[in-house]
């Protein structure tokens, strides 16, 4: 079975983790601060803040942002469920803003069109994520007008979009976000085993996630609301939790950050060979848009229900058959039937669920073969035929 996506591990990733386990320190050592110091620079941003998940990352960054129950937050429709529920771990509500039918990306349009409503009925909300779908990056700069216009604040969700850049800016520099999230499980564009981190420009965020990601507590003398008992002393400010990374999972990370634009050229060669193969199918092929660069992360493709002379189910089903393993990405997650106990329900959101009904995710990863991926369009072929 050729997966859809698969980590790559070198030599040198075991022997940087194998070092770690030698050293005196397994969690919270040195290889935390180099690993964000790392992606810090290589996003040009300011604080990187690493935790053990994407998802727990972004339940920090809610946080830090005063998320709280009476507040609510607006994601896309079409993204892994974490984008949301870290909305709902603050008491927070949730809602959509239906997705763009080029990109697949949360529709700025309609995030427009939803706030011009919202403002009439005074329920502006809290903060918007927009996720940068398979690894494309949102409209990101229309998006940042309207947090500047209505006031809310912004959460890029970057779980696919390391090493992708919009405008010449790469995500992770929250040129026009207040904070962003990256993913580091191992069908991401690097991994740490799990991981995630939250890159930021604010200083008032950053210290805050410092210390919401390590139960609240601090040792820094300057910030204890008396003077220090002894050299054992610390105090909890806050309630946070035990979201750390571990050093052994830094060291991957720092080891796999060293090829990062390797796998990202590779990920859009792979990608333009699928564009050139799958020509003439009755597939809508992804398209990224001029002013951005694609990591890559998820290669989407929808079925012409109008020329395809058989349904996506069965297509995928054949596929599977043939030894590839495709997925799909995503179940709109206003259908999940926790959302649906909130009162969303199908025809919510018509784009994400056309979009749905249409989605097959191809196999890609940096060690995907040429062969491998002929092998993939001639299934489709066979099948669509
Ligand atoms: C993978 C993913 C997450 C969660 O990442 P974890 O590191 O597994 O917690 C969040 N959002 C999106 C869009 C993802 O794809």
């Amino acid at each position: 079975m050729i997966p859809y996506a698969r980590q790559n591990i070198t030599q040198e990733d075991i022997d940087a983790v194998v070092a770690v386990l030698h050293s005196d320190w397994l969690t919270q050592g040195p290889a935390i601060e180099r690993f964000e110091r790392a992606v810090a620079d290589y996003c040009g941003v300011r604080y990187a803040v690493a935790t053990c998940n994407a998802t727990a990352a972004l339940h920090l960054g809610c946080l830090a942002l005063g998320l709280g129950g009476g507040d609510t937050g607006w994601t896309s429709p079409i993204t892994f469920v974490a984008s949301a529920n870290c909305l709902r771990y603050c008491g927070a509500k949730v809602d959509f803003v239906d997705i763009d039918s080029e990109t697949w990306n949360l529709d700025a349009d309609e995030l427009a069109r939803k706030l011009e409503q919202a403002a009439q009925h005074g329920k502006i909300p809290k903060v918007v994520i927009p996720v940068h779908f398979g690894g494309q990056p949102c409209d990101m700069e229309r998006i940042r007008e309207l947090s500047w216009q209505y006031g809310f604040a912004v959460i890029e969700d970057a779980a696919h979009a390391i090493g992708a850049s919009y405008r010449c800016a790469p995500i992770g520099s929250c040129e026009y976000s207040d904070l962003t999230v990256f993913s580091f499980h191992p069908v991401k564009i690097i991994t740490t085993g799990e991981g995630g981190m939250l890159l930021t420009n604010r200083q008032d965020l950053y210290e805050k996630l410092v210390l919401l990601r390590s139960h609240g507590i601090t040792r820094d003398a300057d910030r204890m609301t008396e003077p220090s008992h002894g050299p054992w002393y610390y105090q909890q400010l806050e309630l946070g939790y035990n979201y750390r990374m571990t050093d052994l999972q830094a060291a991957l990370g720092l080891c796999q950050l060293t090829r990062i634009d390797d796998f990202i050229v590779r990920r859009n060669e792979l990608a333009a060979r699928y564009e050139s193969l799958l020509e003439g199918l009755p597939l809508t092929l992804p398209v990224v848009k001029e002013d951005r660069r694609s990591s890559w992360h998820l290669y989407v493709v929808r079925l012409d229900p109008a020329h395809a002379r058989i349904g996506r189910c069965e297509v995928f089903e054949n596929l599977r058959r043939a030894g590839i393993g495709v997925n799909l990405h995503y179940i709109p997650v206003h259908t999940h039937p926790y959302y649906r106990r909130m009162g969303f329900k199908p025809g919510d959101f018509p784009e994400a669920e056309r979009y749905y009904a249409e989605a097959i995710t191809l196999p890609l990863y940096p060690d995907l073969t040429e062969s491998m991926q002929d092998r993939v369009a001639e299934a489709l072929k066979g099948i669509l035929a």
